[in-house]
């Protein structure tokens, strides 16, 4: 598993928004995430009305089948773009609002009050900001964290869920000499040393 040749790469906010703009969104998945109705049981784990994150959310349909489930839904994501595409995608009403302790920030709610996307950079949300969570969809999100920054990421991450919260992960599996990713390989031995 030798992960070097990607250590050093870096994509940009501001290519993450050209992707957007070109239409070059390949990881997005129309049809949403088999792996999450496979697991659903292990992220609810027998519970309803949770607090669900989705980090670097993009427009996840995901977010849509949860919500419509009774969950309450938190996404955040740099792009306004996907988070408008979101809410026009399925037809949901939304409001808009500034984030008043991100400068620049906005939070897009949807009108029945259940999904509610920040357009920010994770790096700016905290727990006094956005709440903690019971249940984490990180699909696209580790493996699409900087490799620079994955440490700072899961971090954040652990300070953001309650104590008894379901996290389901989803990583891709490939020779990292044969593609420089996004999506980034994330050997498990590396999930285990930063998740702890
Ligand atoms: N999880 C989604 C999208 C995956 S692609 C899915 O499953 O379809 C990764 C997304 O993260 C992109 O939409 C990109 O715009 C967004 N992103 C990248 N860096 C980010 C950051 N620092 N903060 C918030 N969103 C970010």
């Amino acid at each position: 598993s030798d992960v070097g040749s990607q250590k050093e790469r870096v994509v940009t906010e501001e290519e993450w928004l050209q992707k957007w703009e070109m239409g070059n969104i390949g990881f997005h998945k129309e049809q949403g995430h088999p792996l999450l109705q496979k697991y659903l049981d292990v992220l609810l784990n027998g519970r309803s009305g949770l607090r669900i994150f989705f980090p670097l959310c993009g427009k996840a349909v995901e977010m849509k089948w949860l919500a419509d489930m009774g969950h309450s839904i938190v996404g955040v994501e740099i792009s306004e773009q996907a988070v408008k595409e979101f809410f026009s995608d399925h037809s949901l009403p939304y409001c808009e609002e500034p984030v008043p302790e991100i400068l620049g920030a906005k939070m897009f709610q949807s009108t029945s009050g259940n999904i509610s996307l920040y357009c920010c950079s994770i790096y700016d949300l905290s727990s006094s900001i956005v709440g903690k969570f019971d249940g984490v969809w990180d699909r696209g999100a580790l493996v699409a964290v900087n490799p620079c920054d994955r440490q700072r990421y899961v971090s954040l991450m652990i300070s953001l869920v309650e104590k008894n919260s379901s996290y389901l992960l989803v990583t891709v599996s490939y020779d990292p000499n044969k593609h420089q990713g996004p999506p980034f390989y994330v050997p498990e031995s590396e999930i285990k040393s930063l998740f702890g």
